[in-house]
């Protein structure tokens, strides 16, 4: 298929533009290209600015400030500068809720299964808009300095991250007005720094070691004939080189007298990482480092640190044995091991390593903050035509997917993807007691399925009728090495099931091709637009068809003056649904849910109270 790249801004098509490689991280981004005349991966960006701080705080007018400047705002203005957005990408309430206490603004707690929205002034904002927001930065960063146009992007995603996390990464580089070329799992990319799996005839296992600033992955991949598999990750999303600060500052607070604890916090935070970079590679050996103010005198050698950290080194170490033993792989059989992330720079961390892997040596001579960029830059040169060295399996040209609620595209199959390939997602009912589920597949990029083409459609009849949200539904997209899409779709507790074959290319030229992508990018901003209104007027139909049929069946639980102001809500609410602000209709969904949230808490007291009247004690 023909390479194309499309200018937005004049809607043209062109044949040359810079191909990036994006490493969107929780902490930090970094944006990585190859260059033409080296061949050779680069980050772009001067020095000391080439860490993009993920972190978006919204000034008070409602406007998106991005990197260095939104860090300063953490301290000032907590509730409105957004950090490690990345931990609630595609994610719901209920996945995050356990670490709710964490962030310092204000994440709706929904306890449903929704993506979770934050709000800041009356604003509402997904996690897929702020990490746009980041995206759309480093894009700007990379134009201005190459004076190139920047369209196309490889973008990085740690290996665990579900398919939810995956699409959500991708609607925010749409957004960003990026065609996301492929996600890419960040220890994939790491091994393609080093040059691994560029060969396509040599076979090799790889444990990638990844500690940042506050995460933890360890992955065990198997590269043969250029395909990436992995085959185990373990790790810990709140665990980095943060809580190795951490256990500095209670080092030294044990030292300090109580009434300073709470005023010197947060300056010893700061002190704390500088010994910290200090004591693990600016200092000679015996050296120590230490710190003499008015306040307070501080010291740290290396010695120390390893030992208050030891434990934090072993919970890695033993999630490293863990990824081993799920690939049922003994250390001997790692042929390579690289590391990722700042926090490796730590000297115990390569000892550790190197002890447990002593046939080997250590991947370590790129910069450990670069290297997931570099081999996002990588994979992007290959994926533009770039190296003819290298042989691209056969992919996808076109998104594929169904319909879904308010006629939106719920993709399964992205663009790009290599065949042959196999993708299952669950959806449910909507409606009590539905028996037939309509299942229409489509092939595109566009939000709204009325602007895709339509592949075909299988009717699944059968479904015991249950209450809306019980049934499960599988629908499976398999794609043969031809090119063959076979849909299937399973009702998992009564095991009705249906399938239909499709030929996805047919009739379709690269002409077509070209054109439907051009469409989908000139109109992607708009369409996300729109797809986040849809979802914000489906979601208000669920919840004002929840309301009112609740109100139907506990009327007794609620006093008059409740059921009147419900119901004023309700209208309040449905009345909205025409607007096309999301916003509008996301503060009357926040507004019903604050109100009626009690009521929930009567029925499950009533229900528990009434089984508690049916039990019956034995008389002794
Ligand atoms: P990353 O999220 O990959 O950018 O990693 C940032 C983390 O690496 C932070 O916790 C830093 O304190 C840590 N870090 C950076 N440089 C060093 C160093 N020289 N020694 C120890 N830790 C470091």
């Amino acid at each position: 298929m023909a390479k194309i790249s499309i200018n937005i801004k004049s809607g043209t098509l062109e044949k040359e533009d810079l191909v990036v490689g994006i490493d969107l991280g929780t902490t930090n981004s970094i944006v990585a290209f190859v260059n033409p005349d080296t061949g050779k991966p680069e980050v772009l960006g001067k020095a000391g600015e080439l860490l993009v701080p993920s972190v978006v705080h919204i000034t008070h007018d409602g406007f998106p400030m991005v990197g260095n400047i939104a860090r300063q705002a953490l301290i000032t203005h907590p509730e409105s500068t957004i950090f490690s957005v990345k931990r609630l990408l595609g994610r719901s309430y209920k996945d995050v809720e356990a670490h709710a206490p964490y962030y310092t603004y204000r994440i709706l707690d929904e306890a449903d299964e929704k993506l979770v929205r934050i709000e800041v002034n009356g604003k509402y904002f997904t996690p897929i808009e702020l990490s746009a927001e980041i995206l759309s930065e480093l894009k700007r960063r990379a134009e201005s300095i190459t004076g190139k146009t920047v369209n196309r992007a490889v973008v990085t995603v740690p290996a665990y991250f579900n398919d939810s996390q995956r699409q959500a990464t991708r609607d925010a580089g749409k957004m960003a007005g990026l065609e996301v070329l492929r996600i890419v799992n960040e220890p994939t990319a790491a091994s393609l720094a080093y040059g691994l799996g560029l060969n396509s005839s040599e076979a090799k296992t790889i444990v990638v070691y990844d500690l940042g600033g506050g995460t933890f992955d360890v992955s065990v991949l198997r590269i043969e004939d250029g395909v990436f598999e992995v085959l185990s990750t373990q790790g810990d999303t709140y665990l980095g080189g943060d809580d190795f600060d951490r256990e500095i500052v209670n080092h030294w607070l044990k030292c300090l007298p109580e009434k300073l604890h709470l005023e010197a916090f947060k300056s010893l935070r700061l002190l704390a990482e500088e010994a910290k970079r200090q004591v693990c590679g600016g200092l000679l050996f015996e050296e120590m480092y230490t710190h003499s103010d008015e306040q307070f005198k501080l010291g740290l050698d290396y010695g120390s640190f390893e030992t208050i950290t030891l434990h934090l080194m072993d919970k890695t170490m033993h999630s490293l044995q863990m990824a081993l033993k799920d690939a049922k792989l003994t250390p001997d059989e790692i042929d390579e091991v690289v590391v990722v992330g700042g926090s490796t720079r730590m000297p115990f961390v390569k000892q550790r390593l190197a002890s447990l892997f002593g046939h080997i040596k250590v991947n370590d001579t790129l910069n450990p903050d670069e290297v997931v960029a570099l081999g996002a830059a990588v994979e992007a040169d290959v994926l533009a035509g770039n190296r003819s060295d290298i042989l691209l399996l056969d992919v996808t040209p076109l998104s594929l997917g169904i319909e879904t609620l308010g006629g939106l595209m719920d993709v399964l199959i992205p663009r790009n993807t290599k065949i042959p390939c196999k993708y299952v997602k669950s959806y449910t009912t909507s409606v009590d007691g539905q028996v037939n589920m309509g299942i229409n597949v489509y092939q595109g990029e566009r939000e709204l399925t009325a602007e895709n083409r339509k592949l075909g459609e299988l009717l699944l009849s059968g479904i015991p009728a249950m209450p809306a949200g019980l049934p499960k539904i599988e629908v499976a997209f398999l794609i043969n090495a031809d090119g063959i899409l076979t849909v299937e779709a399973k009702e998992l507790r009564s095991g009705v099931q249906q399938h239909i074959e499709i030929k996805p290319q047919y009739g379709l030229s690269d002409a077509d091709v070209e054109r439907m992508l051009l469409d989908s990018l000139s109109n992607a901003k708009e369409d996300v637009a729109k797809r986040m209104q849809v979802e914000a007027r489906t979601e208000a139909e669920q919840m004002i068809y929840t309301v009112t049929r609740f109100l139907e069946k506990n009327a007794v639980l609620l006093s008059d003056v409740e059921i009147k102001t419900t119901l004023e809500l309700c209208n309040a609410l449905k009345s909205t649904l025409t607007q096309l602000d999301k916003d509008t209709i996301l503060k009357g969904i926040d507004t019903l849910n604050e109100y009626t949230r009690p009521f929930a808490e009567r029925l499950m007291n009533k229900a528990v109270s009434s089984a508690l009247a049916g039990t019956h004690i034995d008389k002794i």
